[in-house]
Formats: C-alpha cells, structure tokens, sequence
C-alpha cells in the first residue's frame, strides 16, 4: 500500500513534466516504469504471452490517451472515464483482445470504438494499417488529432456507426470491437476474410457480456469461441441502422 500511494505521489509530482513532454512515443518517457510494471504485473500475470503484444504494450504511452487530470492513474489496473460518458479498457482487457486476435505484420485491421484511439495505436504496432470508427464526433476528433501528434500514421479514423463496418476498406483480417452490441453485427461478419479473426464483447446494455472470439475459415465458415466475462460500454445505434 505505502509503496503504491509513494508511486501516485511521485507521479503527482511529475505530471507538470509530463504534460509539456513533446514526443509521448519514446520508449523513455518517465512513466515508462510505470508502464514496465503494468506489463509484467497485470498482463503477463495473467497470462498474456505474445511477445509482439507485450512490447507493444510496453510501447503505447498509455497516459497520452487519457484526460491530463487521469494521467497518474493511466498505468492502474482498471478502466478511466475518457469524456462523453465513454471509457478506455483496462489495460489487460486491452492485451488480452489484442491477443485474441493473433495480429500479423501484413494484416488490415478494423476497429469499432476508436474512443481514446488506445487499442487502435496498440493494434497499429502490429498490423500494417488500423482502421477505425467512432461515433461521437468529438471524441474521433480527439483521438484522430492524438494519433497524429503521436506519430501513428497507419491509422485512419472515421466518425460513424461502426455497426455498419466499413465496407470501402473490407475485407479485414482482424477486427476488434471494443463497444458491446446485443448480437454480432452481420456487416462485421460479412467483412472479416477468410482466416480472419474477430474478437467481441456480445451482451445486454450496462450488464456483464460476453467476450467472444469468431474465427472465419479459409471455405468461410465461421467457429466461435466463448472467452470470458466482460463489461464494456454499450454498442450504439444510430436511427439509420
Ligand atoms: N477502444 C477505446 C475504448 C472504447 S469505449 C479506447 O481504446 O479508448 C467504446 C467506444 O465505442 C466509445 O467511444 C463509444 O462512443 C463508441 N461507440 C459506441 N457505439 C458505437 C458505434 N455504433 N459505432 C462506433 N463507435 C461506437
């Protein structure tokens, strides 16, 4: 406990230091030991193996992508408010999707929920391009000025319903949903390639859901796979959809 509230206080006390840093993508920023030890304690912990997704959650300035007044808190082991009523995952919840969904240097991947843009810039160091939608203008807007100043340039934000995907870009290779629709959106479906991997919080509005993984096979069959409980912001709907 004494160390933990040692930690926040220390943090306090750079923040002023953090918020005119330039360049939050070096590894060496100084909440990079804050980030080291949410890797090893609450990811790898828990199991979440793949090299390539550890480093990458090593990599990602976590505290970059959450309010300035959160930035101390952007390493603990739960979700944070992120505005509009909307939250960015917890940190193993994040790893763990990423897992799931086996990224691959060639892949095209999309997202639907591009929130704070936190799982697209983890999933951009390990797929070749992150395509991303979000619903509420502002937060894409932020997200999308935040992943340039960060210098993610293999990502592409989009304001819309990503219920619907996004059909010009399709077929994905991996598609990531990080807000719980009632049912698997067909239009997803339809748009993951064959091989493909999809990997979904499916369940009732402010409830617990239902993380699934659906793989499609190479004749487009499609296999799913039931994960584990999770609580994730509801999928919206537009009156169009
Ligand atoms: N992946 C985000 C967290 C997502 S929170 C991150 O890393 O920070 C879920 C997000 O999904 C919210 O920002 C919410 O506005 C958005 N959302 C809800 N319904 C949506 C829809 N139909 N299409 C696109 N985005 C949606």
């Amino acid at each position: 406990m004494n160390s933990r509230r040692a930690f926040a206080l220390s943090c306090l006390a750079w923040l002023g230091a953090c918020a005119q840093q330039g360049n939050g993508a070096e590894p060496a920023d100084s909440f990079a030991a804050a980030r080291n030890r949410m890797v090893d304690t609450q990811i790898a912990a828990r199991g979440v193996d793949d090299p390539r997704v550890l480093a990458a959650m090593r990599e990602v300035p976590r505290h970059r992508f959450v309010p300035p007044e959160l930035q101390r808190k952007a390493y603990s082991d739960s979700p944070l408010p992120i505005g509009a009523g909307q939250t960015i995952s917890q940190p193993y919840i994040v790893a763990l999707m990423t897992e799931l969904v086996r990224p691959r240097a060639s892949d095209r991947a999309l997202e639907v929920g591009t929130g704070s843009g936190y799982q697209a810039a983890v999933l951009s160091r390990l797929v070749r391009h992150v395509y991303t939608i979000e619903l509420e203008e502002t937060l894409g807007r932020e997200a999308d000025a935040r992943l340039r100043e960060l210098g993610y340039d293999n990502v592409t934000v989009r304001i819309g319903d990503g219920y619907a995907g996004w059909p010009e870009e399709a077929p994905f290779d991996v598609i990531v949903v990080t807000a719980a629709p009632d049912h698997v959106p067909q239009p997803l479906l339809d748009q993951l390639a064959p091989g493909g991997r999809l990997v979904v919080p499916v369940g009732p509005t402010y409830s617990v859901q239902e993380l699934q993984l659906i793989e499609k096979d190479a004749n487009g069959r499609l296999r799913t796979k039931r994960v584990a409980p999770v609580r994730f912001v509801p999928l919206r709907r537009t009156e169009a959809g």
